[in-house]
């Protein structure tokens, strides 16, 4: 008898995130690379969550990145993603993992790859909805490329183009299906779960994918996919924008210096409603800018008493979260602080990283530079320091 399942019903999503790049050597798998300052991992686990039918994301790994899987869930936005569960040595065995961790009252199951973070909500929503009409579905696209099947190096068999299609995921099943036919095959490995349903001897239906779909395997499909990411951005359309700020603030005695949210050892400090942190002041109007956001005297009026002694680090956690909400990511940030005295250099790389933890971005994305202007005007006179910056950012 057929399970009768609603069309509005939950999604379960469990990503494939175990692999650990055979294909792609390199001391960080694939999954946990970058694309635009965040794992592969967090675009793909982002984009499901995107998806409304989706309640809950199972990702599947290896036990030894259970602090990489944190770590990626630490880059915000990831509500849906419940607690890491752990893979078995093969593809097929991580899925059955995940599966086991879902309840009968999960009735729909997508199974996606960890490292493909570039599909449309739509292609999840049509998978989703023959999962629910036919009980078992994938992605796929027609082959562009005319497929032979060969042996010992000859081809033995040519299949007609008009009928092979190239499967990739996201695959959705009725969850009392697909266990059937993991237990029917228990010796079978299987690249992809569908299979696992034909062999069953259940009909599988074909949803037309999209060729942006990639599977990240190779180094030339993660330079490839930046590069789209950086031009597009995540979902495509994007825009690279730019913007810029600057900043200055008067240094007087009994103040703490604040710079980059660190407190630096000197005589004096900035006079300012907040914490008076020029360098946070300055790189905060830079993304606002290359957003179209208005700028920080809008955002965080110094008439409000809210804002008062306020940390800076806090005002630019908002500001990241705010561009984040608009669907924009910063490519990098780079600024320049201007101060006679003290030397800066030394606290430059923790500012540096400082900044890229309040900007949940690598921290090689974030550039901080310090120059004194040779003693002359208001900063060489050391009655201010000021800051400027740059924010590349696509939105
Ligand atoms: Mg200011």
């Amino acid at each position: 008898m057929k399970e009768q399942i609603k069309g509005d019903t939950k999604v379960t999503a469990i990503v494939a995130a175990a692999g650990r790049g055979r294909r792609m050597p390199g001391e960080v798998p694939k999954q946990f690379r970058l694309l635009a300052g965040k794992p592969v991992l967090w675009h793909t686990l982002h984009r499901l969550s995107e998806v409304s039918r989706i309640a809950r994301i199972l990702v599947v790994g290896n036990e030894q990145d259970s602090e990489l899987h944190d770590s990626v869930v630490g880059y915000g936005g990831l509500g849906k993603v419940d607690e890491m569960v752990v893979g078995g040595r093969e593809r097929r065995d991580s899925v059955l993992a995940g599966l086991r961790h879902t309840d009968p009252s999960e009735q729909i199951i997508l199974v996606h790859d960890g490292v493909r973070p570039r599909f449309s909500r739509e292609l999840a929503d049509r998978v989703i909805d023959a999962a629910v009409d036919e009980g078992a579905a994938v992605a796929a696209v027609p082959a562009v490329d005319t497929v032979k099947i060969g042996r010992a190096g000859l081809v033995v068999e040519t299949p007609d183009r008009e009928s092979v299609w190239q499967a990739q995921t996201p695959q959705a099943f009725r969850r009392g299906l697909v266990l059937r036919a993991f237990e029917m095959a228990p010796s079978i490995s299987a690249t992809d779960e569908s299979s696992l349903v034909e062999r069953a001897g259940h009909p599988v239906r074909l949803v037309e994918g999209e060729y942006d779909n990639v599977k990240i395997t190779t180094e030339q499909d993660l330079k490839q996919m930046q590069w789209r990411y950086e031009v597009e951005g995540g979902s495509g359309g994007g825009t690279f924008r730019v913007g810029q700020g600057y900043d200055v603030h008067q240094l007087v005695e009994g103040r703490k210096l604040i710079l980059a949210g660190l407190v630096i050892p000197h005589t004096s400090g900035l006079l300012g409603h907040s914490d008076a942190d020029v360098l946070i002041h300055a790189v905060i109007d830079a993304l606002l800018g290359a957003a179209g956001m208005g700028d920080i005297g809008r955002l965080f009026p110094d008439s409000d008493p809210a804002y008062k002694d306020i940390s800076s680090l806090s005002l630019l956690r908002q500001v990241a979260e705010r561009l984040a909400a608009a669907g924009a990511s910063i490519i990098n940030v780079d600024a320049v602080v201007m101060a006679q005295s003290p030397v800066l250099k030394n606290h430059i790389s923790e500012m540096e990283s400082t900044l890229a933890k309040h900007l949940a971005i690598a921290s090689d994305r974030v550039s901080v530079k310090a120059t004194t202007t040779e003693r002359l005007g208001f900063v060489g006179r050391e009655e201010g320091i000021a800051a400027q910056a740059v924010a590349s950012i696509v939105l």
